[in-house]
């Protein structure tokens, strides 16, 4: 069981490499190669940090440095997809939902327009 933070959905479908430093880097390289090779892990959608959170550097025992920010993140995308925190669904069905009712609307700006990384996004396809 793969526990993940909503927003999380997108930043692992948009991921081409580049992340917060070498560490964090080799855990999402790693991650996402899992995924897909078996897109159906389950994952249980989660508040706070999550299993990708264990290897940032802006994971500061447990609370990220920009917790308000990702906090509006995962909110919104529970509130879109229809999601809550503890819900337990596969990676496939996660990344379908996640990429239809955001990525492919408006509301990846919405969502993700505040972020560093939104540039990088922007020009990346789904996963
Ligand atoms: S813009 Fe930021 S929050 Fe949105 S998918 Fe990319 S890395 Fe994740
Ligand atoms: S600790 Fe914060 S910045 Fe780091 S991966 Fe988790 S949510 Fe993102």
């Amino acid at each position: 069981m793969l526990c993940l933070r909503p927003h999380h959905a997108l930043c692992i479908q948009k991921y081409t490499g580049h992340g917060y430093d070498e560490a964090f880097t080799r855990h999402m390289d790693e991650l996402t190669a899992a995924l897909r090779r078996q897109p159906d892990t389950p994952v249980r959608l989660t508040e706070g940090c999550d299993d990708l959170c264990t290897a940032c550097p802006h994971n500061a025992g447990g609370v990220c440095a920009t917790a308000d920010k990702v906090r509006r993140m995962d909110e919104a995308v529970l509130r879109l997809c229809g999601y809550a925190y503890g819900q337990e669904l596969p990676w496939r069905e996660l990344a379908g939902e996640a990429a239809r009712r955001i990525f492919e609307t408006p509301d990846f700006e919405a969502v993700c327009s505040d972020c560093e990384w939104v540039g990088l996004c922007r020009e990346t396809g789904k996963f």
